[in-house]
């Protein structure tokens, strides 16, 4: 299994998330651990869907994230017309 993982903002070591909490349909919070045991520094961070880059095939609608500026939407709006 992959872990996610990440530098220690300290002493840039390796860090792996321990656990992770999902605050909304778009937005988890992880708990990140040092492996440096020197260092020992755990800490929260935040994982956010930015925007699409190519749209989903099921659409949850109560998602609400921007379109990446690369899309055409001409292009988009003909690829979906097609599906
Ligand atoms: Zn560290």
């Amino acid at each position: 299994m992959n872990v996610l993982s990440t530098y220690c903002p300290h002493c840039r070591s390796r860090a792996n998330a321990r656990t992770s909490k999902e605050m909304s349909l778009t937005m988890r919070e992880i708990t990140f651990v040092c492996k440096n045991l020197q260092c020992g520094h755990i800490w929260v961070a935040t994982l956010e869907a930015a925007r699409t880059l190519s749209p989903s095939a099921i659409p949850n609608l109560a998602v609400k994230l921007p379109m990446s500026r690369h899309i055409d939407p001409e292009k988009l709006q003909m690829s979906l017309a097609l599906s």
